[in-house]
């Protein structure tokens, strides 16, 4: 164990981040001494494309680990001396851990909403999912889900084009699985033959308030999950739960790719569920 923790958050817009105050909570219960600190590059004006440089710097200034988000976590891929089996196939990071002066990539996203899929909808079926989202978000939960067992996955976005590098891509990571690309008007005929639904699109969003998918198209028998935390009641899980369907909430996933994180970073176990009530407090 090392003696303290000094870690970041590297990505833009990051300064009012419910993460580091995760972990520092998290760590304080442990009596672990662990400073987490955001570094936005919007605040400080630097692109994306500095990653690298930062890292550089951090770790001369004896920086421990660091969590990585958008724009970097393709751009930081080039930066590392090594990287999870899983974070290469997916080809995005969100974890670097900095050992013996070498950088190392890990992608607790997926890992975080595999984890969160597994303990909060237990048992649920998974033969057919429809996922509405094929961004950044997306990418992590969509590998996610197929690493979990989903059979015949149906992605969903307004950008037709994205959606079908998205679906191919995964297709060819998995290959005995269906991956396919439907356009939106096709939601309501997909989702009458799935067992599921994932939200991934920032429609919910303080900002972008609002149902992604008209809710009659939903009835009990589907499980629904979505990615949207804050709030962390959106209109899409008020709606689910009022028809009875089994429902998770987008904080699962933004607290389980920070107890993954924690646990990468300081080998010790975190407590997922203290975790979680830490960060529906903030
Ligand atoms: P992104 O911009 O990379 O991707 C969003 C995608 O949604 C785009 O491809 C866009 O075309 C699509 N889209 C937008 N509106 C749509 C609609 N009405 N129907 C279909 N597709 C639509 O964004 P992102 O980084 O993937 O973030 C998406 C959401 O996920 C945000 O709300 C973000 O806060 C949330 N998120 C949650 C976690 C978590 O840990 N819970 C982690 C990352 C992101």
């Amino acid at each position: 164990l090392a003696e303290s923790y000094l870690v970041g958050l590297i990505g833009d817009g990051v300064t009012p981040s419910l993460t580091p105050p995760m972990h520092e909570a998290e760590a304080d219960a442990h009596g672990i001494r662990y400073l987490y600190r955001p570094i936005d590059l919007a605040a400080i004006g630097r692109p994306g494309s500095d990653v690298g440089t930062l890292l550089s710097s951090a770790r001369e200034l004896g920086f421990n680990a660091f969590n990585i988000t958008h724009p970097c976590k393709q751009l930081v891929l080039m930066h590392l001396d090594s990287v999870s089996v899983d974070a290469e196939r997916l080809g995005a990071v969100n974890t670097v851990l900095i050992r013996d002066g070498r950088f190392h990539g890990e992608n607790t996203d997926f890992s975080g909403f595999a984890h969160a899929l597994r303990t909060g909808l237990p048992g649920v079926a998974l033969d057919r999912v429809v996922q509405l989202g094929a961004g950044g978000a997306g990418a992590a939960v969509a590998y996610a889900l197929l690493a979990s067992g989903v059979r015949h996955l149906t992605l969903i976005d307004l950008d037709a084009e994205r959606t079908r590098e998205r679906a191919a891509a995964l297709a060819a990571l998995f290959p005995d699985r269906a991956v396919v690309a439907a356009s939106p008007d096709d939601i309501g005929h997909e989702l009458a033959a799935a067992d599921g639904l994932v939200h991934a699109t920032p429609v919910g969003m303080h900002q972008h308030p609002g149902m992604p998918v008209d809710a009659r198209l939903l009835s009990p028998r589907h499980w629904v999950a979505d990615v949207v935390y804050r709030p962390v009641e959106t209109e899409l899980v008020r709606a689910a739960v009022a028809l009875g369907c089994r429902v998770l909430d987008g904080g699962h996933m933004a607290v389980g790719q920070a107890v993954d994180a924690f646990r990468l970073i300081t080998g010790v176990e975190p407590d997922a569920g203290r975790m979680r009530h830490h960060f529906l407090d903030l």
